[in-house]
C-alpha cells in the first residue's frame, strides 16, 4: 500500500485550490487497513467501499478489485479521473440502489451527509454481511452523533468508536447475527402526495438521498406556482431531486418534452418513477440523463437545444458551500439554450444570481418575488 497518489475534485478547474479530495476521515480509514485489516481476503469484490467522495479509497486500494458504491455522477467522474491519472487498474463502480454481491470480507463507509442514505446502505449491507465481515466507518467528529451509532447498533450489530483524531473518527460495527435475523421497517422510497397549483394532485416517491425527501421545498412551491409551459417545450429540469418542477410540466403541457438532468443516481431513478406512476402515457416524451449539470448533454455529438431550463440550484458539494455548481448550471444552461429560450431561476433572495445571469445572457426580468425568495428569468438572445 506504500503509494504516492495524485488527487483531484472534479471538476478540478472550478474548485477552489486550498479544497484536497481527501480528508482526516479518508487518512483514518487508510491508515486503519493498512495497519490491521490488509490481510483480509480482498478477491473479486470482497472489499466494498461507500460514498468515497472523490475516489481517494477507491484510488489507495484499487488493486484489492474492491466495489466502490456512490450515489455521485460528481463522485462517480472523480474517481474515474483519478484513477486514469495514477495509472491504476479499473475498479467496478455502482450505484446504490443495484443489489450488492453476497458475503463481504471487508465494508469501508464514509459518512454520508444524509443520513437516509447512511439508512438506506445499512438495510441493503444487512442482506450481504455476516459476523465474519469487517465493518469501518469514517467521518468527520461532529458527524459520528449518537443517532448515527445507534443505527448502526439497531440494524447491524454492537458499534463502538475510536478516539478522535485530527476532527474526524472511526466507527467498527460487529455484524450479529441476532440483529441481523430482526424485523426492521424499509422506509424507502418515501412517498407523498404533491398537490400541483392547478389543482391535480401528483403522487411523488422519493429514494433516500433525495433533496427534500420528506415534503416539497419552499422554493420549488414557489417556482411550481409560476411556471409557463406550451406543448411546443423542450425542456429541462436542472437538478431535478425528485421530479416535482418536469411533473408540473407534464401536467401543464401535456406533449411538452422533459430532460431530467440530476448528480445523484437516486434523484434519476426517483424522477423516473414518478413521471411512470404518474404520467404514464407521457414517459417516452422524457429523458432522464445523470450528469455534473448539464455536462452530459453537452458532448452529446448531436447536441440538443431548449426552449426552457428550469432550475432550483443546489448551494453545496458534499460539504462544501460553494457557488460554482449554480454559475456551472447557468453556463450550460445559456449553451444548451436556443436563441430566445430561457432560464427560469429561483433562489434564496441573499444570493446574488441576478448579477451572474445578466452577466451571462444580458437579458433578466424577475418574475416574481416574496420575502425570501425570488424568480429570475434570463433570455438568449
Ligand atoms: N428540483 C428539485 C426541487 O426543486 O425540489 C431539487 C432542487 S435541489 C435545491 C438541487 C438539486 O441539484 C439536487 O437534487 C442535487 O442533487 C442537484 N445537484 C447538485 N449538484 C449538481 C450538479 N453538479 N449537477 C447536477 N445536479 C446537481
Amino acid at each position: 500500500f506504500d503509494r504516492e497518489l495524485t488527487l483531484i475534485r472534479y471538476p478540478a478547474q472550478h474548485q477552489h485550490k486550498s479544497l484536497q479530495a481527501w480528508d482526516s476521515a479518508d487518512e483514518l480509514l487508510i491508515e486503519q487497513v493498512i495497519t490491521e485489516l490488509s490481510d483480509l481476503p480482498s478477491d473479486h469484490q470482497r472489499w466494498l467501499i461507500f460514498n468515497d467522495d472523490f475516489g481517494t479509497l477507491g484510488c489507495m486500494f484499487a488493486d484489492r478489485q474492491p466495489l466502490w458504491i456512490s450515489d455521485s455522477k460528481i463522485a462517480w467522474l472523480s474517481f474515474a479521473e483519478n484513477l486514469a491519472a495514477n495509472a491504476l487498474p479499473d475498479v467496478a463502480m455502482q450505484d446504490c440502489l443495484a443489489p450488492l454481491p453476497p458475503s463481504p470480507a471487508l465494508v469501508l463507509i464514509k459518512i454520508p451527509r444524509t443520513l437516509a442514505l447512511l439508512e438506506s446502505q445499512l438495510l441493503a449491507l444487512r442482506k450481504v454481511v455476516s459476523p465474519d465481515t469487517v465493518i469501518v466507518a469514517g467521518a468527520k467528529v461532529k458527524t459520528v452523533t449518537r443517532s448515527v451509532l445507534a443505527m448502526f447498533e439497531r440494524l447491524i450489530g454492537p458499534t463502538r468508536t475510536s478516539l478522535a483524531r485530527k476532527k474526524s473518527r472511526l466507527i467498527f460495527c460487529q455484524p450479529d447475527q441476532q440483529t441481523l435475523n430482526s424485523q426492521v421497517k424499509d422506509p424507502f422510497p418515501t412517498t407523498w402526495p404533491c398537490h400541483l397549483p392547478n389543482g391535480h394532485t401528483v403522487k411523488v416517491a422519493n429514494h433516500a438521498n433525495v433533496f427534500s425527501r420528506q415534503s416539497l421545498d419552499i422554493g420549488a412551491r414557489f417556482l411550481l406556482e409560476h411556471m409557463q409551459v406550451s406543448d411546443h417545450d423542450n425542456l429541462v429540469d436542472l437538478g431535478c431531486g425528485n421530479g416535482v418542477l418536469g411533473l408540473n410540466a407534464l401536467n401543464l403541457a401535456p406533449s411538452c418534452k422533459v430532460t431530467f438532468v440530476d448528480e445523484s443516481y437516486m434523484a434519476i431513478a426517483s424522477a423516473r418513477q414518478n413521471v411512470a406512476d404518474n404520467f404514464p402515457g407521457q414517459l417516452e416524451q422524457c429523458q432522464f440523463v445523470a450528469s455534473n449539470c448539464l455536462e452530459s448533454l453537452l458532448c452529446q455529438p448531436a447536441r440538443p437545444v431548449f426552449t426552457k431550463v428550469f432550475c432550483n440550484p443546489p448551494f453545496h458539494q458534499q460539504n462544501t458551500i460553494t457557488d460554482h455548481i449554480a454559475w456551472q448550471m447557468f453556463h450550460d444552461a445559456f449553451e444548451l439554450l436556443g436563441k430566445g429560450g430561457h432560464l427560469i431561476v429561483v433562489a434564496n433572495r441573499h444570493l446574488d444570481y441576478y448579477h451572474t445571469l445578466k452577466r451571462l445572457f444580458g437579458g433578466v426580468t424577475t418574475l416574481a418575488s416574496q420575502n425570501k425568495f425570488v424568480i429570475f428569468s434570463a433570455a438568449k438572445r
